[in-house]
């Protein structure tokens, strides 16, 4: 695939949405095998891996486990994943240090869908199951 360049979040969207079948594909599989290593799959396009991830110094990672999965009996504690971002990490950088704390899937939610935005430095992952789709 070309190298494209975006001028912004909107533009790689509306290219994002204007791709074939077989572009969602190639950007899958990208995440799937670059990840292929972890204890859940990265279900994130290739294009949204390479961003910059934050211009914040340091950033948090919510890890929730909200899901029918559980129960209030069972269900797990919030997990804070710190990561520093002197080095503006791109989200593939961001993933493969989380991966290195120790983030894994919790449950039978084990498809990152995103990583989603909560405040300035804080973040939630955000997982899902195909299943449910
Ligand atoms: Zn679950």
């Amino acid at each position: 695939m070309e190298e494209e360049i975006y001028t912004s979040y909107e533009d790689y969207e509306k290219k994002m949405n204007d791709r074939t079948d077989e572009e969602w594909s190639e950007q899958i599989d990208y995440s799937v095998k670059k990840f292929d290593h972890a204890k859940f799959v990265c279900y994130i396009f290739k294009d949204t891996l390479q961003f910059d991830f934050s211009k914040e110094k340091m950033v948090v990672i919510k890890q929730t486990f909200n899901c029918s999965c559980f129960n209030n009996d069972n269900r797990p504690q919030n997990k804070y994943f710190v990561i520093n971002n002197n080095n503006n990490l791109t989200l593939e950088e961001v993933i493969e240090e989380l991966i290195k704390q120790g983030f894994e899937a919790g449950c039978d939610h084990y498809f990152l869908d995103d990583i989603e935005q909560e405040t300035d430095v804080q973040y939630r992952a955000v997982f899902i199951n195909m299943d449910e789709e």
